[in-house]
């Protein structure tokens, strides 16, 4: 699979709705009395649930991000208090606030981009020494040198790339810049839900910090929110490993049971089941077989007539087609098994591969690389009086399939018929 393809909107989804939630929040004026102490204690309330959560998953990597936004949530929300308090800021406002300016997408992003992969509790000495660290210089400097430490962060560096929209002091800039682009480097090389989240929940922080004195409990909602995004990005990659099949990216066994319970009355399962693929691992090697299962879910994820295709187990797929008659489903599967049997799948011949580029070009010119194509076997059943639950009529569409290899493979067989719609191709299988 490409990376492109592997692009999701549906990763960005939830975090783009938690922030869009929290922006709405955030510009209600007159909160009831209910919705400000909700938001008083929503961070806090967050951070427990969300580390718990995290810390049954062992996600060490999200937990310090939650532990993050909530320092920063807690330094300035005494701030914040203050202000609403006295009418006006503390005296140290101004370099606590510059502090978590420079700190916060520094710490996130580091953590963001920290993958665990030492030993769990030396990943987690080493997280909180970062943490202690950072912090420690933070405090020792703000409490020894706070006039000097304010102006060094308040300094204008580059004047002229100075502009009046700037609210943050200029170093926060470049490191939410950099934030940015590694986060998203991070999601294009590896795509999955937590890369998005960590992605959206920095632009979230980026947006809530000029409005911290501005909009009341911008912080605790926006906090909040980013945290939420973390926890539902846990939990979309959870979901993902219980129902989605690592090597094809498609739904697996449990998703295909859970879908089967709730089917309703008229549904058609089909079974489709590569032809002679052990020969093919034989011959190719196990890695060209799983690049052609890859290639088989992706056509069969792609097959009209509103089927939905699961792995079923190893070189075994079901295809469900809800509310639908055997009829109308036949001709979807037909065109399908057509257009799987009529692909060539390019391999570079991968035992001799060559010594240098002068050989290598030689070889393609001389036509090196080799092409191998598969075909399937499709039992289909319906949903009939005889068969009344979807693992009867599973069974069916096995039945059906186990038919279809008797009679000769790479054709479409429903149940009670011998042959349907099926047309031999030549060279079936390897
Ligand atoms: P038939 O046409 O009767 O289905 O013959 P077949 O060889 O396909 O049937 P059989 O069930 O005996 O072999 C299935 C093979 O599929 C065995 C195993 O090597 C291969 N296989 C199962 N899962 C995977 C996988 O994830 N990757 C690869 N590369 N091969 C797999
Ligand atoms: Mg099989
Ligand atoms: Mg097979």
């Amino acid at each position: 699979m490409s990376r492109a393809s592997a692009v999701r909107f549906s990763h960005f989804l939830p975090s783009l709705l938690l922030l869009l939630a929290g922006l709405s929040a955030a510009y209600v004026k007159d909160l009831s009395v209910f919705f400000t102490s909700l938001f008083n204690v929503l961070p806090t309330l967050v951070l427990l649930l969300g580390g718990a959560y995290c810390a049954v998953y062992r996600r060490q990597r999200e937990l310090f991000l939650m532990v993050t936004v909530y320092v920063a949530y807690f330094l300035l929300d005494t701030q914040t208090d203050f202000y609403r308090d006295h009418g006006r800021v503390r005296e140290d406002a101004a370099v606590v606030f510059h502090l978590v300016c420079l700190l916060l997408p520094l710490l996130f992003s580091i953590y963001a981009l920290w993958q665990e992969k030492t030993h769990l509790f030396r990943d987690f000495v080493a997280r909180c020494a970062v943490l202690l660290a950072v912090g420690s210089v933070a405090l020792g400097l703000e409490q020894s040198y706070p006039g000097p430490l304010l102006n060094w962060l308040a300094e204008i560096r580059w004047p002229a790339l100075h502009g009046a929209w700037m609210s943050l002091i200029q170093l926060s800039y470049p490191m939410f810049l950099l934030g940015f682009v590694a986060l998203a480097a991070q999601y294009w090389r590896e795509p999955r839900p937590l890369h998005a989240a960590q992605l959206v929940g920095l632009l979230g922080m980026f947006w809530m910090l000029p409005q911290t004195f501005i909009l009341p409990f911008t912080l605790n909602i926006m906090c909040s929110q980013v945290m939420l995004m973390i926890a539902a990005g846990v939990s979309h990659e959870a979901y993902q490993m219980a129902f989605r099949d690592e090597l094809t990216g498609l739904p697996g066994r449990r998703a295909l049971n859970e879908r089967m319970q709730r089917l309703g009355r008229n549904y058609v399962l089909a079974m489709s089941d590569v032809d002679h693929f052990k020969r093919f691992n034989d011959t190719h090697g196990h890695d060209v077989g799983d690049q052609v299962l890859r290639l088989v879910a992706s056509k069969l994820s792609k097959v009209s007539g509103g089927g939905r295709a699961y792995r079923y187990g190893g070189e075994e797929f079901a295809v469900v087609f809800a509310g639908k008659t055997l009829d109308e489903c036949l001709p979807h599967l037909e065109e399908i098994r057509e257009i799987i049997a009529n692909y060539h799948i390019k391999l570079r011949n991968q035992d001799s591969r060559p010594q240098d580029d002068h050989q290598g070009r030689q070889r393609r010119s001389g036509g090196g690389d080799s092409s191998v194509s598969v075909t399937v076997s499709i039992g289909v059943a319906e949903r009939q009086a005889e068969q009344r639950t979807p693992e009867e009529v599973l069974k069916c569409a096995d039945q059906a399939l186990y038919n279809a290899k008797g009679a000769g493979r790479n054709c479409v067989v429903a149940a009670g018929q011998n042959r349907r719609g099926a047309v031999r191709m030549q060279g079936a299988a390897g």
